[in-house]
Order: structure tokens, then sequence, then C-alpha cells
């Protein structure tokens, strides 16, 4: 499959992970919005938010906690973070992999679009 995301998880393209387990990777992004900015994915090849089934939908309860544990590794748990999904065109997703963004380590915008 030609999915960018898959290729990291697949080993065939670099990637900087900080995490996995099972189901899960957790990688930096390669165009950083903040010092921090992961982006944690299943493994598994799954579109976006829309085509998430309701039997993976417990999927992201387990990325967010991953994300909270790599917030407090990479020390912005006090400080405060964001977690962002985007699904679609309109909702500004590029890489058709679903994704969780976990950015924080400046103080953040208030606007959200
Ligand atoms: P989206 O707009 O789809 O929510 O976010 C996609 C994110 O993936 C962007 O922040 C972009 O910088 C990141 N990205 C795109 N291609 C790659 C890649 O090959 N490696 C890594 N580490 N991040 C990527
Ligand atoms: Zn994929």
């Amino acid at each position: 499959m030609d999915c960018v995301f898959c290729k990291i998880v697949a080993g065939e393209m670099p990637g900087d992970i900080v995490y996995q387990d099972e189901g899960l990777i957790a990688f930096r992004d390669i165009n950083p919005m903040a010092s921090t900015h992961l982006l944690i994915i299943p493994k598994k090849h799954i579109t976006s938010l829309v085509d998430l089934s309701e039997a993976e939908s417990s999927l992201i309860g387990d990325m967010v906690k991953v994300a909270n544990q790599l917030a407090k590794r990479e020390g912005i748990s006090e400080s405060g973070y964001r977690l962002v999904i985007n699904c679609g065109e309109q909702g500004g997703q590029l890489v058709p992999h679903l994704h969780l963004h976990l950015l924080g380590g400046r103080q953040l915008s208030g606007a959200l679009g």
C-alpha cells in the first residue's frame, strides 16, 4: 500500500519512533509545529476517523492514553499540551492514515481553525 505512515510502521521509511506497542506506534512529526510534536497512529491502516468501525473505536482511547504518557515523558504534562485529530479534506487531514497529533512545549494559539 502506498501509505507513508504504513511505510514507517513497516520500517520501510525512516521515522523517529518514540513508542511502540502491539497496536500503536508514535514518532516525531517531520515538520514540527512545536518543540514537542508527536504523531500517535494505529499500526493497522485506517484512513481516517470516518472509517473507524465501532469495534475499532476503543483505539482512540488507547491513542489518548499513549499520548498522555508521552506528554509526561516529554515534560509537558504540567505546562499543557494539545491533542488533535484532523479528519478529511476540510478537517485539514493531509496524510490518509489515522493519526493523533500531540503538540506542546510552547504557548499554542487559541485558534481552532
Ligand atoms: P495532517 O494534516 O494529516 O493531520 O498531518 C499530517 C502530519 O504528518 C503533518 O504534520 C506532517 O508534517 C506529518 N508528516 C507527513 N509526512 C511525514 C513523514 O514522512 N514522516 C513524519 N515523521 N511526519 C510526516
Ligand atoms: Zn497507512
